[in-house]
């Protein structure tokens, strides 16, 4: 097939560029208004009212007092700050996690596993959704934090989040739910749903790189990790980033004000229906919810990592699973957790779009794809043995 100069990004569940709004508040913050919060002067106070200004949009959209709302420098400090933080406000010694959790929240875990801390996991079923009763389980008195995210960054299954909430508090323990993926697709309402703390990153939803947030409920205890000049009411420490805080709270108002994301949904369905109709083909958690913008497949006989690279000739950007595991050579292991077998997990591709992506992009993934996948198979020793 004829190479055509065509780009289509389909991997806006690794990062997404700013959108012209999120890009029009930010601006000022460089080179104008470039105060620092804590300075007493104008333009210090001009940053600062800038700051609170960021944070009542953002508790407005989540439903959620400014007081519980903390800013960082992404999903990885959130996830990693909701973790130790808990564990360092309570005299406890005992974690439960999905197993399908992000990096950032895993290793953060099996750190604390060297520091005498106890972890148990709660698995999946085939279809990516987390055991409630493998949480209910394994919670003792020992307990306090269960760990279980919203929405999966490499299929995108949703998961039972008000479910593990009401197992959770049943028991008096604390929930973390890493909402990275979810914010934007999954309606949140902190004043109805129970969770105490929740971790967003700016750059999954057109807002800016090293921005995020941390919601902690006032009801939980979390200790600071960061130490210095008291920052974010004596939690955060570190002069704040008030461009990224003004671009996330712009990019958080509007995806969730397009949270229906319906034209996303249909496009996804064309790749669903291109997906389903190649052989020896997989579709992840297909059984399941998922987010509107997120699909993950496997194919038989083929490397994951051939068919991105492949693509990527013919200007398709996506990945094998997730950005941060593409290059650990190893399968997924969220593919794995879901029963999955390692050899077709090897032949993972995570397919992701956002309101960016128009119909034309996706009839061209239509095209390339299932090509792509013919081209590899036809090289792959194994499978000429089998169907030649
Ligand atoms: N959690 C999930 C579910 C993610 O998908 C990611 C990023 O891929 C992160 C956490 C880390 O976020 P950040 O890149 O902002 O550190």
């Amino acid at each position: 097939m004829p190479k055509e100069s065509r780009k289509v990004y389909a991997d806006a569940a690794s990062t997404t560029g700013v959108s012209d709004a999120v890009l029009k508040a930010m601006q000022p913050f460089f080179q104008t208004e470039y105060g620092n919060p804590s300075s007493a002067h104008t333009l210090g106070q001009q940053a600062k009212a800038a700051v609170s200004q960021a944070r009542e949009m953002i508790a407005a959209q989540l439903r959620c007092s400014e007081d519980e709302l903390y800013f960082t420098s992404g999903g990885t400090e959130s996830d990693c700050w909701a973790i130790i933080g808990s564990a360092l406000a309570t005299t406890k010694r005992h974690i439960i996690v999905s197993i399908i959790e992000h990096p950032a929240v895993l290793n953060c875990c099996k750190m604390l596993e060297q520091f005498g801390y106890r972890l148990s996991y709660a698995g999946v079923n085939a279809d990516g959704q987390i055991s409630v009763e493998d949480i209910e389980k394994n919670i003792c008195d020992d307990t306090f934090l269960v760990i279980a995210m919203m929405a999966n960054n490499e299929t995108g299954v949703i998961q039972p989040i008000d479910e593990i909430s009401a197992v959770s508090h049943k028991y008096g323990v604390s929930l973390f739910s890493d909402c990275v993926q979810a914010i934007g697709s999954v309606s949140i309402n902190l004043s109805l749903q129970k969770i105490d703390l929740l971790s967003i990153s700016g750059h999954k939803i057109c807002g800016p790189k090293g921005t995020g947030l941390l919601y902690v409920n006032e009801r939980c205890k979390i200790a600071p990790i960061i130490y210095g000049g008291g920052q974010e009411r004596g939690l955060r420490s570190g002069t704040e980033n008030v461009a990224g805080i003004v671009g996330l709270a712009v990019a958080i108002q509007q995806a969730v004000c397009d949270l229906d994301k319906n034209t996303v949904r249909s496009l996804r369905a064309v790749l669903h229906d291109c997906i389903s109709k190649i052989p020896y083909t997989t579709i992840n958690g297909d059984c399941s919810p998922t987010l509107p913008g997120i699909i993950s497949a496997c194919f038989d006989y083929i490397e994951g990592s051939d068919l991105v690279r492949y693509l990527n000739e013919y200007g398709i950007f996506a990945s094998s699973s997730s950005a941060c595991s593409t290059n650990s050579g190893r399968p997924s292991h969220v593919l794995l957790a879901m029963g999955i077998p390692y050899s077709r997990a090897r032949g993972a591709l995570r397919l992701s779009i956002n309101g960016n992506n128009t119909l034309q992009d996706i009839k061209y993934i239509c095209k390339v794809l299932p090509l792509a996948v013919q081209r590899l198979r036809s090289q792959n020793p194994e499978y000429i043995r089998l169907f030649r």
